[in-house]
């Protein structure tokens, strides 16, 4: 990074809990009126004005005082905003067959996006391409990095965010993967690791349903079947890292393996693979998920068990979720809601089911995110850390 990018981070780095309060308020919700500003951090205007002002200076915030009206003759609504070029971030997702990378600014909009293919699983081969995709969204920043800020990188399993450590990635085959020491010389900014779809909620947290939503969760299916939570306006990281694992919820019969080697888990019967793989065995040869769908549109025996078998298990597993944290909203989000028909009914039919009294009054909304979405919660990850 350059030397405007170290001066604006180390500014961020170095505010107290009040103006960092402030910045985070003007980032999110950005254009805003210092008059609002004021009500939602609790702080006079004299002290927003005054947290405001450093930042001003340093490029982050534009200051429009009395550009606007608020309707009062004579009353400036002295609105701020985030100058959301003032630094640029990198998000990565790391996806099984490939690394999808996105070049964003401050807010996590998304500037560039690049990819490149997993041929395999080895850590080297993973950082390689990470390195790879790295480098073209870097290059127009200049040799220097230029307003870069950091390098994100979302990766499934059981993430030690503050060691930089993949502890467990059952889909990489990772144990014990030191990935942000492995990068961070590859790169030329600090990195973050993070999992996945905690990611993902963190651009929620910051960007999307948590502006005005208290306690939310995503759910995600697909190849695994996670959750992110967000409770009392937080992200739940977990004291050792990992919460919300609510693909590991043991609510199948004991006989199914999961991936991470455990008997029962929700992943065993309702992630594609374990849905891919109930089909082929019935059918005594290998089918692909494209086929599964087909089937199970055909109203084939065999792939219309297996769905609705991981259906039940999901909208089980979602009301045993809202029963112990009682949001107002879950997100349903991950590849699989693009066939949601195939699992509508029996997921929902199974979540009334079993939540418990007023907990039912929690909305499920779909959102089909996409994996630069996810690419983009990487980079929140990074904006998170410099300011909190
Ligand atoms: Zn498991």
């Amino acid at each position: 990074m350059n030397d405007e990018a170290a001066a604006r981070i180390a500014l961020l780095r170095s505010l107290s809990a009040a103006p960092s309060y402030v910045f985070t308020t003007v980032l999110t919700r950005s254009p805003i009126s210092r008059i609002d500003v004021s009500r939602l951090t609790g702080l006079s205007q004299a002290a927003v004005t005054k947290a405001v002002a450093p930042l001003v200076a340093a490029g982050l915030v534009v200051d429009n005082l009395g550009s606007r009206r608020d309707g009062l003759p004579g009353r400036p609504v002295s609105p701020v905003a985030i100058v959301p070029e003032a630094l640029v971030t990198i998000g990565i997702k790391v996806n099984v067959d490939e690394v999808i990378g996105v070049r964003t600014d401050l807010t996590t909009q998304v500037l560039a996006t690049h990819r490149a293919p997993l041929t395999d699983h080895d850590p080297d081969s993973v950082v390689a391409a990470i390195a790879q995709v790295c480098a073209r969204l870097e290059a127009p920043l200049g040799p220097d990095g230029g307003l870069l800020a950091g390098v994100g990188v979302a990766v499934s399993g059981d993430v030690d965010t503050a060691a930089g450590v993949v502890r467990e990635s059952a889909n990489m085959g990772w144990t014990a993967v030191d990935l942000r020491a492995l990068l961070q010389d590859r790169v030329g900014a600090p990195v973050v690791i993070e999992n996945d779809v905690r990611a993902l909620t963190i651009t929620e947290h910051m960007f999307g349903v948590g502006l005005g939503i208290d306690s939310f969760a995503i759910v995600t299916i697909g190849r695994g079947i996670g959750a992110g939570l967000h409770v009392n306006g937080e992200v739940v990281e977990g004291v050792h890292g990992v919460a919300g694992e609510i693909g590991h919820l043991p609510l199948a019969d004991r006989d199914r393996i999961c991936a991470c080697g455990r008997r029962g888990c929700v992943e065993a019967v309702a992630a594609t693979p374990a849905i891919v793989a109930a089909i082929s065995e019935a059918h005594g040869r290998e089918v692909s998920i494209t086929e599964a769908v087909q089937l199970a549109h055909d109203g084939d025996a065999a792939a219309t068990q297996a769905f609705t078998e991981a259906a039940t298990t999901i909208g089980t597993a979602i009301a045993s979720l809202v029963n112990l944290t009682g949001p107002d909203l879950v997100i349903l989000g991950g590849e699989a809601v693009s066939n949601f028909d195939l699992f509508d009914q029996n997921l929902l039919g199974a979540y009334r089911e079993h939540v418990f009294g007023s907990a039912g009054r929690c909305r499920i909304v779909i959102r089909p995110h996409t994996f630069e979405d996810w690419a983009r919660g990487a980079a929140a990850a990074v904006i998170r850390t410099l300011a909190r």
